[in-house]
């Protein structure tokens, strides 16, 4: 008998959302570090809007990091999937809805998903992609960040700096977490998605 190989991965898709500073990214750092050390082929995709701490890393607030293929929008990502069996997606919410086909035609191919994202945007709306997801995922962890103005843990991100792009692309300074009862959301009329 020759060794087992080891099973074929079965689609799958996993949401991690929650507010800033939650530790979103690090969870996904963490499952894609896990599904390669058992031998999976991993592969992992950010916006090229996200140009924060590093271009072809997904990197924590804290400095942990993963290779990372730069993607402008979710058909460079099938593009770019090449034989990879566990995709990650860091910042989903910059891919918007066109990342739902994306993660149907992965799933549908026997890929395991796994994204990470910002769920609320700063109006306090839920941000696309992740309630057109809610029918197809596997797994949804809401990751919550103590709330900045009274503890509690939040699932807001409030806009410390003026908005001067719809995707929220903000630096470290520019969002503090905030509890559903100190989240104020922003006055500007909301971006249509
Ligand atoms: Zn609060």
């Amino acid at each position: 008998m020759t060794a087992a190989l080891s099973s074929p991965t079965r689609g799958r898709i996993e949401v991690i959302c929650g507010c800033m500073f939650a530790g979103k990214t690090a969870l996904l750092i963490e499952r894609l570090s896990e599904a390669r050390a058992a031998g999976r082929r991993v592969r992992a995709f950010k916006h090229s809007l996200d140009t924060r701490y590093d271009v072809t890393r997904l990197a924590t607030h804290d400095g942990r990091t993963f290779e990372a293929i730069p993607a402008a929008d979710a058909d460079a990502i099938l593009r770019s999937r090449g034989d990879a069996e566990v995709i990650g997606i860091d910042e989903a919410q910059f891919f918007g809805r066109g990342l739902v086909a994306a993660c149907q035609a992965l799933h549908e191919a026997g890929v395991r998903v796994v994204l990470a994202g910002i769920h609320n945007d700063a109006w306090g709306r839920p941000f696309p992609p992740f309630p057109q997801l809610e029918p197809l995922q596997a797994s949804r962890d809401v990751l919550r960040a103590a709330c900045r103005a009274c503890g509690a843990p939040g699932e807001f991100s409030q806009r410390m700096a003026p908005v001067t792009d719809e995707f929220m692309v903000g630096g470290v300074g520019d969002y503090e977490p905030r509890c559903a009862a100190c989240f104020e959301p922003l006055p500007e009329p909301p971006p249509a998605y």
